[in-house]
């Protein structure tokens, strides 16, 4: 997962940045606007997160040109408190959500997650995997259109496989989408969700390797 963050307040864009890489995003992060244009016109994120008030170009004009070139990355917006009519600006130019400021950090990355998860799934909430589909905001799973009966947890672990499928998932990561960072129990009982799924998926075919020492891979279709 790969993050940019536009911001010229270094003291808020290093908050941003040490936060969002605490929780295993990939960041990267400019301070104004005409290096944020660049940045995303040469390369692809999975989210942006864009400060309005910016030097050289306003967050508004990087929204439009980002559009203009046809790029669906979703954009959260950040704005003042009072400042009503930016937002509806930058949501009307084509970003997806918006923080005002002052924000607390986990608030930044509860809205991270659901629009990386959003954009991931191409606007709707249903990922599918060969015989495989999981309704994110139903919270339900199926194989071969019938219902899986997963735990919660079970549930967790799958839509983190799947949203990455075809490449390799710590632990650490599992756990951290299920559980707070705090929690060390988390990690070794994802061995065993792993297994119960595992168990479950395999007569369809749908292999969850093990890559020893990294973590666990939902296989590529073939
Ligand atoms: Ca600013």
């Amino acid at each position: 997962m790969r993050i940019l963050i536009v911001e010229d307040d270094p003291t808020l864009a290093d908050g941003l940045t040490r936060s969002l890489q605490r929780a295993n995003y990939a960041v990267d992060c400019v301070h104004d606007g005409e290096q944020a244009d660049h940045v995303l016109a040469a390369q692809s994120y999975d989210l942006v997160i864009l400060d309005l008030g910016l030097p050289k170009l306003d967050g508004f004009e990087v929204i439009r040109r980002v559009r203009r070139r046809g790029a669906t990355v979703p954009i959260l917006v950040l704005t003042a408190r009072d400042a009503l009519a930016d937002r509806v600006k930058g949501l009307d130019l084509g970003a997806d959500d918006y923080l005002t400021k002052p924000f607390e950090l986990p608030e930044v990355e509860a809205r991270v997650r659901a629009l990386i998860r959003r954009g991931q799934s191409g606007g709707s909430s249903l990922l599918t995997h060969g015989p495989l589909a999981l309704d994110t905001s139903g919270r339900r799973a199926t194989l071969d259109n019938v219902p899986l009966e997963l735990s919660a947890r079970e549930l967790g672990v799958l839509e983190v496989l799947m949203l990455r499928s075809g490449r390799v998932v710590s632990k650490e990561q599992l756990a951290e989408q299920l559980y707070g960072r705090e929690d060390e129990v988390g990690i070794n009982a994802i061995e065993v969700y792993v297994h119960r799924l595992r168990r479950k998926l395999e007569l369809a075919g749908v292999a969850i390797r093990t890559i020893r020492g990294l973590g666990y891979m939902l296989e590529k279709d073939s």
